[in-house]
């Protein structure tokens, strides 16, 4: 749509053009008249006053020319009104200086909405032009054969730029040499939004964003003030709050006298190129599908922690999350439905550690924690458990529940590495070493973590997984009565068959069961599984067995245990006066007063309770006496030297004559050779466990073994 421009609104048009064109004229040798389109003279430039001397702005082109001259510009100045197409004519001027000349015209159209508003004339003189014979005439459109470069080229030059500030993309901005607005192009008023009246004279403040501080713009001035470019990107706000990046660059303008007195500044809106570079810039240091901290991110932050721990004497950890068998879920479900486990899966980590902590992701199930300013190696601990325990609950994707686990790696600094390449290098050894110990756990790299603490969590770890995965297992060691050489009952003994680590005994994991309250469920299942077996056995027509099995300190103070108890004869049918609950001395003194009610319960249940590892603790006889029991068990440690050592022999036979006098059933156990056999028969101790005798076996061997002996005790 085109828009008719009056005479008043060209006025001010030009007004506007005003300072452009006397900062772009000015220096120029070119005489240069800037006419309204009636060829009213509204401005010219110094160089047409070094011409023509002191003429008045505001008189007709007209007025300086003689008749026929005029005429011709008359002309000229018609067709280009017209056309809109350049005009050349020559056309004579007398000066004082140079007297009578021939002057080239170029007069260009200056145009505001495809309007033109006003018509820029550029004088050359002809006697510096070489001529072609007779190709000069006074008429509109001359060809002037020329190869005048400087003055031709200067004349298109200020041509184009004036028209071209105006109508230029990029935003044009003049200011004085306080900073006051004094022009400011169409392109500037459309993307900051702010009309050039109402911006004039006031200085380009309102555009600061505040996203740059003021180092910024005291560079910036300091810069322009002392007559230099300066060019930068800045954070621009638009009139309606938005904020652009406009890349521009502020020249200073010098007056004749060489001081500055204008900036002008050209800038280009380049907030797409900003925002695809900011996004450029995310997508590289972030997974694209969780938006976490990528591998290089992850490396960049691990260094500057180290750094930074290394300042303040503090630890850093890396934990590296790996899933179990996650490509089999791939393979599955496809990856687009495991996309969303993994997301789920980021979010559960990302929220289990402090908002200065890092969680990224590797890629594919592969995620990373880089644990800041950690005091000790229990926190970090602490916090692969809580990792760990962040996949307990099952990820549901389109209503399909899946249960996760995962093998965690933890590396520490300074303890397993000075730098990030070797902290990461080591954590993932420790997750390789966590997925062949059989997944969901956790594994520390460290040499440092004392061997101990090392075994201790790896065990604790898998010893969480030990019942599920099948890897406990009751051997049966018998108990004879060696007067008759029958069997009168067995011990169920508890073995863990780890995958790697082999067989390991109780003693090195029932003290981990009891602290990590894990011995609830193992017990349990070693009770219920030692009655199934005695009940088994005794539909198989061994009648009498006895089966003793052992209860921990913890299972024992647990107040449901007599419940548990109940539930488990009943549950598997077992007689009750088949079961001997083996409890040590030193756990029922410890509380005497509690266990003589304790046991009472037991007792009217129907259970018989034997004092395991007797002779190791202090017990009161008084106390003995009250207890509802009905065996001793000698501990192992008197057996062993019995025949050499005399208080050994000493302890054992007051063992064997108090037990008799408390019409208890004495029962030695670790009995390996026959001195000792023959040692505790001659004080009248027949009820022998040991290796001697039988070891511990699986309940297959120990029914075979039954069958053999067949005179299993027939009551
Ligand atoms: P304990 O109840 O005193 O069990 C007897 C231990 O002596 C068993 O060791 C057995 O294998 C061992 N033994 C038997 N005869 C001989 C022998 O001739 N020579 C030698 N050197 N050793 C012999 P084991 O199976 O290693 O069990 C150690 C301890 O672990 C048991 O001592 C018991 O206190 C505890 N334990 C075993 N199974 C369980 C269980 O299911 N629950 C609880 N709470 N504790 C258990
Ligand atoms: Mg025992
Ligand atoms: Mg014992």
């Amino acid at each position: 749509m085109q828009r008719q421009h009056s005479h008043a609104d060209r006025l001010s048009l030009l007004r506007n053009v005003q300072t452009a064109w006397q900062l772009l004229t000015e220096h120029v040798l070119t005489p240069m008249l800037l006419l309204d389109i009636d060829a009213t003279i509204i401005l010219t430039n110094p160089a047409v006053q070094t011409l023509l001397g002191s003429h008045n702005t505001g008189s007709s082109l007209f007025g300086l020319l003689n008749d026929t001259d005029a005429r011709t510009a008359q002309r000229c100045l018609d067709a280009l009104v017209s056309s809109g197409a350049e005009q050349r004519f020559i056309a004579r001027y007398s000066s004082k200086q140079t007297g009578l000349g021939f002057y080239t015209h170029v007069l260009s159209p200056i145009k505001h909405d495809q309007q033109i508003i006003a018509i820029m004339a550029q004088l050359s003189n002809l006697h510096d032009q070489p001529l072609g014979a007779g190709s000069i005439a006074f008429t509109g459109n001359l060809a002037i054969a020329t190869d005048n470069g400087d003055a031709q080229n200067t004349l298109a030059r200020m041509q184009t730029l004036s028209s071209a500030l105006e109508q230029t993309a990029d935003l044009v901005m003049i200011t004085d040499r306080d900073g006051k607005i004094e022009y400011v192009n169409p392109a500037f008023e459309q993307v900051t939004g702010y009309n050039r009246d109402e911006i004039a004279h006031k200085t380009p403040r309102f555009l600061n964003s505040g996203k740059q501080d003021r180092s910024f713009y005291k560079n910036l001035w300091e810069t322009i003030l002392g007559g230099d470019p300066f060019t930068e990107v800045f954070i621009n706000k638009r009139k309606d709050g938005s904020v652009f990046y406009e890349e521009k660059t502020i020249t200073p303008i010098r007056d004749s006298q060489g001081a500055i007195a204008h900036f002008v500044a050209t800038g280009k809106d380049i907030s797409e190129r900003m925002r695809t570079q900011e996004r450029m810039q995310f997508l590289t240091h972030h997974d694209t599908l969780t938006k976490l901290p990528n591998r290089s991110l992850f490396m960049d932050r691990l260094r500057q922690a180290i750094a930074r721990a290394r300042w303040h004497h503090r630890m850093v950890a890396v934990i590296i999350v790996d899933l179990d068998r996650f490509h089999e879920l791939n393979d599955r479900h496809g990856q687009h439905h495991c996309d969303h486990i993994l997301l789920q899966l980021g979010k559960r980590l990302s929220h289990s550690v402090r908002s200065g902590d890092t969680v990224a992701r590797f890629g594919s199930d592969e995620f990373a924690v880089l644990l800041e300013d950690m005091a000790s190696e229990k926190d970090v601990l602490q916090l692969a458990k809580k990792l760990l325990d962040t996949l307990v609950a099952p990820f549901t994707v389109d209503n399909i529940d899946h249960a996760l686990t995962a093998s965690l790696g933890v590396s520490i600094f300074p303890t397993d590495g000075e730098d990030a390449e070797t902290l990461l290098r080591n954590a993932d050894v420790a997750v390789y070493r966590a997925k062949d110990l059989g997944r969901n756990n956790y594994q520390f790299y460290s040499n440092e973590l004392s061997a101990r603490v090392f075994e201790r969590l790896t065990m604790e770890n898998a010893l969480r997984h030990a019942l599920v995965r099948d890897e406990l297992q009751l051997l049966y060691q018998p108990q004879f009565d060696i007067r008759t050489h029958t069997i009168i009952g067995v011990e169920a003994l508890l073995r863990w068959r780890h995958p790697q680590m082999g067989l390991i005994s109780p003693g090195d994991f029932i003290p981990i069961l009891e602290e990590t309250g894990l011995i609830a469920p193992v017990g349990e299942w070693v009770l219920r599984q030692a009655c199934t077996q005695a009940q088994r056995w005794h539909q198989a027509g061994i009648k009498n067995l006895s089966m003793a099995v052992n209860v921990s300190g913890r299972q024992f103070n647990n107040p449901d245990f007599s419940t548990n108890i109940t539930n488990i004869i009943t549950s598997t049918g077992i007689t009750p006066g088949l079961l001997e609950l083996e409890l040590t001395e030193s756990m029922l003194m410890r509380n005497a007063s509690k266990t003589v009610s304790a046991l009472n319960t037991l007792h009217h249940i129907g259970v018989t309770i034997a004092v395991d590892d007797f002779g190791t603790g202090y017990s009161s006889l008084n106390y003995l006496r009250r207890f509802p029991i009905s065996s001793l068990k000698i501990d192992r440690s008197f057996i062993r030297d019995i025949a050499e050592d005399s208080d050994d022999a000493a302890i054992a036979t007051a063992i064997i004559v108090m037990g008799q006098s408390l019409n208890l059933k004495v029962i030695a156990e670790g009995v390996e050779t026959q001195q000792q056999l023959d040692f505790l028969y001659q004080r009248g101790c027949y009820f022998i466990q040991g290796n001697l005798l039988a070891s511990a076996r699986s309940a297959e061997d120990i029914q075979a073994l039954l069958i053999n002996h067949h005179s299993t005790v027939s009551g």
